[in-house]
Parts: C-alpha cells; structure tokens; sequence
C-alpha cells in the first residue's frame, strides 16, 4: 500500500492538465486566490499554524483537481520520455519475451534499432529485458515485429501524468482517463483506484 500523500492536478484556464503539485504549494495558490475552479471530488484537509491570538489551528479543504489562473495552454504537446516513465507504459512488461521484470532488470528498446535510422521518440521505444535487448541487436523490424507482444505508442499528455504519479486518486484517474490515445494500454494495466485516499487529514508544511 501507498502511504506518501496524494498530489493536487492542476489545470490550466483552458481545462488541460498539465502538472501535480503538493498540497502546500496549493494552499500558497489558494491565499493568493489564483483557483479559479476546481473538478475533483476528493477534498483533502490540510492543518496549517495554530493562531498566537486564538489559539486555534488553521484549517483548509483543497479539491484534488484544479485550474489556476495564470497557467498558460501548453505548447509541448508530446511528453518527454524518461526510462521510469516508459516501463510504467509497458507495464514493466518486456516487448519481446512478455515476461515482468523490477526497473533494474529492464531497459529503453528502440523498435527501428538506432544502428538503422530508428529515433528515440515514444513511438520507436518499447520495454524490453537486458537479454532481448542483446538477443535482437541489430536485427531488421520485420525479422521480430510479429512476435512482439505489444507496439509503441506516443502517450497523450494525460497519460503522462498517469505515468508519472503512482498515487492518483480515484477521481484523478477518471479525469485524465478521459483523454487517453486511442492506442493506450494505460486502463488494462492499472485497474482505477478504489479508495478515496485524498480523505484524510495531512498537515501541512508551515511557511
Ligand atoms: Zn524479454
């Protein structure tokens, strides 16, 4: 189980996600009041100084998605890739063998080999396991292409943001699975959370 905190989904004014934050850098963007609207159904309180004057403790609710105004459209619209994010694409599942391996064990595989004109963009790089690795070389795609249990794909912006946080929150997966390419595997690999982690109490760092 997943103890480290949920993080907040910001929007921008268009309604595109485009990055998670902590809960303390969403508690600045709400006393700045720059949340011009929230999407989520999860709210996550967040305790914050106890008051000289009153003794009290201060106490705010965040909503777990959120456009902030000031937040440009974004003009990348292709992720970048990182290893960690492309063998969560896969699954952890090597493209070759179609057995599971830890990160350790796995590498970036470009389906048109490099040695071949093959680029090193989402759509030539798939999982593969150190030994298919080693075992393909240099070999042309149609000598392997059949067997492969699984093609690369570019994955949408959304999916990134999928890829990038092992704790999204129920409500978190139903907003950024609305807008996965059509070639996406996200949804048969990860299955959607059924807890509703953001609940809880978490205090809050104190500026
Ligand atoms: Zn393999």
């Amino acid at each position: 189980m997943n103890n480290s905190k949920p993080l907040i989904l910001v929007l921008d004014m268009a309604g595109t996600p485009r990055k998670w934050i902590d809960f303390e850098k969403a508690a600045y963007y709400h006393c700045k009041d720059l949340i011009r609207w929230t999407a989520g159904q999860n709210e996550v309180t967040v305790h914050g100084g106890v008051s000289r004057v009153t003794g009290e403790r201060s106490e705010l609710a965040l909503n777990s998605i959120i456009a902030l105004g000031g937040v440009r459209p974004s003009k990348r619209a292709i992720p970048l890739i990182t290893n960690s994010a492309l063998f969560r694409r896969d699954g952890h599942q090597c493209a070759y063998c179609g057995d599971h391996f830890s990160k350790a064990k796995l590498t970036r595989d470009h389906y048109v080999a490099r040695a071949n004109g093959g680029k090193d963009i989402w759509g030539n790089v798939v999982t593969a396991c150190k030994p298919c690795n080693n075992r393909k070389g240099h070999r042309c795609e149609s000598e392997y292409s059949d067997d492969m249990y699984f093609k690369p794909y570019v994955p949408s912006l959304s999916e990134h943001l999928l890829l990038t946080n092992k704790n999204v929150l129920d409500d978190q997966y139903d907003f950024l699975t609305k807008s996965l390419s059509k070639d996406s595997r996200f949804e048969t690999i990860y299955s959607r959370p059924t807890m509703e982690q953001g609940n809880a109490d978490y205090r809050a760092i104190e500026y």
